[in-house]
Order: C-alpha cells, then structure tokens, then sequence
C-alpha cells in the first residue's frame, strides 16, 4: 500500500466545483485501491487575496512544499501572483499540455493525439517591464540555453516515451528574434541529434498556428517558448474541444503542479455547469508522474481508469453543456467514480 499526501488549492470562480470533483475521484481511489491519498485543501487566489491579504498565503506554501504533489483549481485575477510564483519557488520548468480526441466531442479533428512542451520559466513571463519615458514600456525576453536545452531534452523524452508519432517540432520566430529564438532553435537542434529515432522539425509560430487548425492530427510533440506555448495551447485545446477538457502540468526536477489549462470561468461559476474533466484528467497526469517518480506502477493504473472512465462515458454521449450534453458537474463527477470500479 502506498500513501500520498496531497495539497489541493482551491482557487476562484469554477475553482472549488472542480476541486470537489477530483476530490471525490481520489477518494473513490483511496476507498478502491492500494493507492491512498491523504488531500489537504489549501487556499491562494483573489478569496485568499480578500481574506489574507495575499494570493499565496504562507501557510499555503508551507503545506505544499511538505506535499508529495498539488493539485490546484484555476485562480481569477491574481493568477500571476499564484501560478507564476510557485512555478519559479519550485523551478517547474516544464508545462506539458496534452491535446487529444474523445469521442462524441464536437471539434474539428477527432484525430489528434499531441502534447505541448511548454518552456515554464523565462520568456516575458519574468514580468521584466520598464518605463523607459511615461509613453513607452521595454520588456525583457529571456532565453537562456540552460533552459532551452532542458525543456528540449523534456520533450524528446517525452515523444520517446509516449505512443505518438515520435515527433518533435521546436517552434520559434528565430527569423525575427534572431538572438532569442535562435538560440532557442539551435539548443533544439543539438538536443535533437541525441534522439536520431524521433523525428525533427522546426516551424515559425505563426506557421504552426495555421498548420494546428490545418492538420492538427500531424502534430505529437510541440517544444516552444513560453509565451507561444501558453497561446499554442488553448488553441490546441480548442482544437480537440474546448477547455473543459485540457490538463496540464507543471513539472520540475523534485516536485510537480497539476492543473487544468482554462481559468477561472466566472461566467459559470457557482452554477455546477463547469465540465471537469480538465482537473480530472490533471489527476491522471499527477498519478503518472507520482507512479514514474515513486515507481508505483500501481498509481499510473488507477489514473489510467479516471482517463478509460471519462471515454467510456463520452462514447455514451453522457457529458457536459460546453460538449453539446446537459449532465452537471456533480452528475458527470459521479458517474466517473462510479465507471471506475
Ligand atoms: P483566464 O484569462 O484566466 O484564462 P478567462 O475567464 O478569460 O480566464 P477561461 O476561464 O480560461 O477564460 O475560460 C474561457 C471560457 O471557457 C469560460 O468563460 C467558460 O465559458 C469556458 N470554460 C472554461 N473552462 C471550462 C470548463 N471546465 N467547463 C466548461 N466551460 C469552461
């Protein structure tokens, strides 16, 4: 028997829906398996904000470092004082967002099968901003090598190990951003000649996001910057359906973050409408990660029921509004914990 200690944000807006959700998925997990987690709910984001004057109160930090993983709810308007900092706090350099077909989804592809390899920690994401006369705001874009080359070793182990088309495509602009984003293509490059049985290409942004509406079932394994990558991802996620089905994680060397790629969807929180299967397949990616990181082969089972649960249930036209269905967050929730086992 193997136990987890889980840290569990919150968040705003459709946030607390969904964490109820995958909160009952991973107990139904605990009650059904050898796998067990202890869940701590923590608080960050605007209600954190408003009650403790600060979006990732101390507390909450405390409790996720002595986690195993945390699993967190979308965060509304102070998302940046959240996710941007605990992503540098624990050096999660690497945000992997999986697009992929289910079935009875109406999307314009119901081929795709890809994943986003996104570099987590430079880019204009630093918030390096600078007036330099009150007119007119510089911004710095980071690109280091350092950093290009272990999101690009990420994603060739990545495309090595998945059951894709073991392709990598780096995109860039390296033809505007010569220095950046050449230096950012050439560490690709590099990385690339290690992995001669995947197959490389590069592509300029703009290219790849004609091609990902064009043939978005070529696509397997997307490694870009940070900013491409944050907007080639929701397109993605479009692609395949809307973000009610996009996971995601954030990976680092010790400690990993999963959570699902939309926001706070204000528009419909509070309203059990919000489809969770984004967060709940962020928790099949967490017990994969904890099942390679504990070698508990176990782990990475029960996730694969949550991911086998939510197609069995699409395949039975059972689903949400935002996929053309009319069953309520708690009604979908229920019926996967009932699939599962
Ligand atoms: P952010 O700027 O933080 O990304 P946002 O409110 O602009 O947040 P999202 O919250 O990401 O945008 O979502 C955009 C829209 O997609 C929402 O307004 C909502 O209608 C829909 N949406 C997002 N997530 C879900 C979900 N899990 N289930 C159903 N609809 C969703």
């Amino acid at each position: 028997m193997a136990r987890y200690n889980l840290s569990l944000i919150t968040g705003d807006g459709i946030g607390p829906e969904l964490t109820a959700s995958a909160k009952k998925i991973l107990e139904a997990i605990s009650d059904n398996s050898s796998t067990k987690f202890s869940i701590t709910e923590v608080e960050a984001g605007d209600a954190a904000l408003a009650k403790h004057g600060k979006a990732l109160p101390d507390l909450t930090v405390d409790i996720i470092k002595k986690s195993d993983a945390c699993l967190k709810g979308p965060v509304g308007e102070s998302a940046a004082d959240v996710i941007i900092v605990l992503r540098r706090m624990f050096d999660l350099y690497a945000n992997v967002r999986p697009a992929k077909s289910y079935p009875n989804i109406p999307a314009l592809s119901d081929k795709v099968d890809m994943v986003t390899v996104r570099e987590n920690t430079e880019d204009l994401y630093l918030g390096l901003e600078f007036n330099v006369d009150p007119n007119t705001v510089v911004g710095l874009r980071v690109t280091s090598e350092r950093a290009s080359r272990r999101i690009a070793e990420y994603a060739f182990k990545t495309a090595a190990i998945r059951d894709g088309k073991r392709k990598v495509v780096a995109v860039h602009k390296a033809n505007v951003m010569r220095k950046g984003d050449g230096l950012f293509a050439a560490t690709c490059r590099d990385v690339a000649k290690k992995y001669p049985e995947i197959q490389y290409s590069e592509m300029y942004v703009d290219a790849a996001s004609m091609n990902l509406i064009r043939n978005p079932e070529d696509f397997d394994v997307i490694v870009t910057t940070n900013l491409f990558g944050d907007i080639l991802s929701d397109e993605a996620a479009q692609v395949v359906g809307g973000l009610g089905m996009g996971p995601a994680a954030n990976i680092g060397e010790s400690f990993a973050l999963f959570e699902p790629v939309h926001g706070a969807a204000f528009d419909i929180a509070g309203k059990n409408v919000a489809n969770p299967s984004s967060i709940l397949l962020s928790s099949k990616m967490m017990l994969e990660w904890i099942a390679d990181k504990y070698s508990d082969k176990k782990a990475s089972e029960e996730g694969k029921r949550i991911e086998d649960a939510i197609v069995r249930l699409l395949g039975q036209n059972k689903k949400t509004k935002d996929i053309g269905g009319s069953l309520t967050t708690t009604e979908f929730t229920d019926l996967v914990a009932r699939a599962m086992y």
